[in-house]
C-alpha cells in the first residue's frame, strides 16, 4: 500500500461579528485541511495550525516526498519530512505543514488497521476528559464586563468545570474583568487567563500579584515566547502556574522551555509543533522534567480529535490511586467550518467527554460543506 496523493483544502467563513484578543481581531475563520489518499482509495484527514494559505503551500511542496511511501510507517514519513524542512524552517509554519500531513497519516493508519488513534499511540489511560471552555474574547459591546460574565455563566450552565478567558488589553481592565467573572462563577469553577504574550516581565508580575487571590488555575502566555529565562523569573514571583508553548516547535524547542524552568504547563499544538508523532516525544520529554502537558488546540474537529486521542494516552506523572482529571482545550468561539464541515465521534456533555473508540481520529467530513467553504 502506498500514498497516492496529498491534497489541501483552504476553507474560509466570514464572521457576522468579529472578536479580538491582545494581538489582533478575527473577522473570518480560515483553515487548511489536508487529505491523504492511498493507491487503494483509503483516506486520512489532517489539519495544520497557522495561516491557511501558507500552510497549504507548504503541504503542496512536501507532497512529492510523501507520495509512494507506506502510510503505516508514520515515523519514517515524519523523518523524511523533517529532514526536508530542517535547512530552511526549524521553527514555524513549514513545521505546521508537516504536522498536518502527520495527523492525516495517523488518521489513515487507524482506519487501515481499524483501530482508534489512541490505541496506536499505546492505548488510552482514561475514559473521560473534562474539557475546559476557551472563549471570553473581547468584542464590541455596550457593557463588555456584563457580556463576559453572561458568557462565563453560560459555560458554567453547560457543565464545564473550567473556563479560560482572555486578558492583555490593559492591566486595569484585566483585573476588573477577571474579578467580575470569578465573582459570578463562584469558587468551584477553575478559571484560567491567557494574555497571548501581551506583557513584559514587570507587567506580568504586577498582574499576577494583583489577581493572586482569585484562584487562577494558570496564566497562559504572559510574556513573549522568545524569553525562556524571563518565564522562570515570573514563575518564581507568583504562586499562579505559568502555561505556554503554542508558539513552540519540535522536541528541541520544548527542551529549551523545560531546561530553563520556563513553564508549569506545556501547551504544544499538535497541528503545528510536529504532529502526533512529535507530540508523543514532547510528552515523554515533559515527563522527564515532571512538567504537566495540556495541548493547545484551535480549529476544526480534526485538530480537536487529534488532541482527544493524544490526551487519552498521556501518562499522569506522578501516578496515584485517585488519578488527576485530564482536561482539554475546547474552543467555544464561533466557527462554522468546525461545526459544519467536521463531525466528531464524541460530544461534550455536562462538562465530560467520553473518549471514542472509532477507527482513526473518528472525524467525518461533510463533503458538501467542504466544497461550499473551499476557497482554494
Ligand atoms: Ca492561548
Amino acid at each position: 500500500m502506498k500514498i497516492k496523493s496529498v491534497e489541501t483544502f483552504v476553507l474560509s467563513d466570514k464572521l457576522e461579528k468579529s472578536f479580538y484578543f491582545s494581538q489582533w481581531s478575527y473577522s473570518e475563520r480560515k483553515i487548511c485541511l489536508v487529505k491523504v489518499t492511498t493507491d487503494d482509495g483509503q483516506v486520512g484527514w489532517g489539519e495544520g495550525y497557522g495561516p491557511a494559505d501558507v500552510l497549504s503551500a507548504g503541504v503542496d511542496f512536501l507532497e512529492q516526498f510523501v507520495v509512494g511511501m507506506n502510510p503505516l510507517n508514520n515515523e519514517a514519513i515524519w523523518y523524511t519530512l523533517y529532514r526536508r524542512t530542517l535547512d530552511y524552517a526549524r521553527r514555524g509554519i513549514l513545521m505546521a505543514s508537516v504536522s498536518a500531513i502527520d495527523v492525516a497519516i495517523w488518521d489513515l493508519k487507524g482506519k487501515i488497521l481499524g483501530l482508534p488513534v489512541h490505541q496506536l499511540l499505546g492505548g488510552k489511560q482514561r475514559d473521560i476528559i473534562y474539557p475546559y471552555a476557551t472563549g471570553l474574547y473581547f468584542r464590541e459591546e455596550r457593557d463588555l464586563t456584563q457580556a463576559l460574565v453572561e458568557e462565563a455563566l453560560e459555560y458554567k450552565s453547560l457543565g464545564y468545570k473550567s473556563l479560560k478567558m482572555k486578558v492583555g488589553m490593559s492591566i486595569e481592565d484585566d483585573i476588573r474583568f477577571v474579578g467580575e467573572v470569578r465573582k459570578a462563577i463562584g469558587d468551584d469553577i477553575k478559571l484560567m487567563i491567557d494574555a497571548n504574550h501581551a506583557y513584559n516581565l514587570k507587567e506580568a508580575i504586577y498582574l499576577s500579584n494583583a489577581i493572586e487571590d482569585l484562584d487562577i488555575a494558570w496564566f497562559e502566555e504572559p510574556i513573549s515566547p522568545e524569553f525562556y529565562d524571563q518565564h522562570a523569573e515570573l514563575r518564581a514571583s507568583t504562586s499562579i502556574p505559568i502555561a505556554g508553548g503554542e508558539c513552540e516547535y519540535l522536541r528541541w524547542g520544548f527542551h529549551n522551555l523545560l531546561k530553563n524552568n520556563s513553564l508549569d504547563i506545556l501547551q504544544p499544538d499538535i497541528c503545528a509543533s510536529g504532529g502526533l508523532t512529535e507530540a508523543k516525544r514532547i510528552a515523554t520529554l515533559a515527563t522527564t522534567y515532571g512538567v504537566e502537558l495540556v495541548p493547545h488546540s484551535w480549529g476544526t474537529y480534526v485538530a480537536i480529535s487529534a488532541a482527544v486521542h493524544f490526551i487519552a494516552n498521556l501518562e499522569a506523572i506522578p501516578g496515584r490511586l485517585v488519578m488527576p482529571e485530564f482536561t482539554m482545550e475546547h474552543d467555544r468561539t464561533v466557527n462554522g467550518l468546525r461545526d459544519l464541515v467536521t463531525l466528531p465521534s464524541f460530544e461534550v456533555k455536562d462538562g465530560k467527554l467520553i473518549i471514542p473508540d472509532t477507527p482513526g481520529l473518528g472525524v467525518e467530513i461533510n463533503e458538501e460543506a467542504l466544497e461550499k467553504y473551499r476557497v482554494k
